[in-house]
């Protein structure tokens, strides 16, 4: 368990370009991301695996209406803009 680091990605919001302050439950969305033992994303029915850790990052109300947040295996996750994700996932 790394109670710290999850306390500490919901800090603030998820966008690197935004210092707004995290507001739980106030303002924003938050993201859950469940990781297996080998730090691949575990997708709801596609692995029978139990996670072995679940991290949450937050994205403040302004972010929120116009970025979403994609997990990407090497890089972790990835702030897009929200009228981007529609077009080809790979
Ligand atoms: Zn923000």
């Amino acid at each position: 368990m790394r109670i710290i680091e999850v306390a500490a990605m919901l800090s603030k919001c998820a966008n690197p370009l935004c210092s707004m302050p995290f507001q739980y439950l106030r303002d924003g969305k938050v993201f859950q991301v469940e990781l297996d033992e080998s730090g691949q994303l575990c997708s709801a029915g596609a692995s029978p695996r139990k996670p072995s850790r679940t991290e949450r990052f937050w994205l403040c109300g302004p972010c929120s209406v116009r970025f979403t947040l994609a997990f990407d295996r090497g890089k972790g996750i990835e702030v897009r803009p929200l009228r981007a994700v529609s077009s080809s996932a790979a």
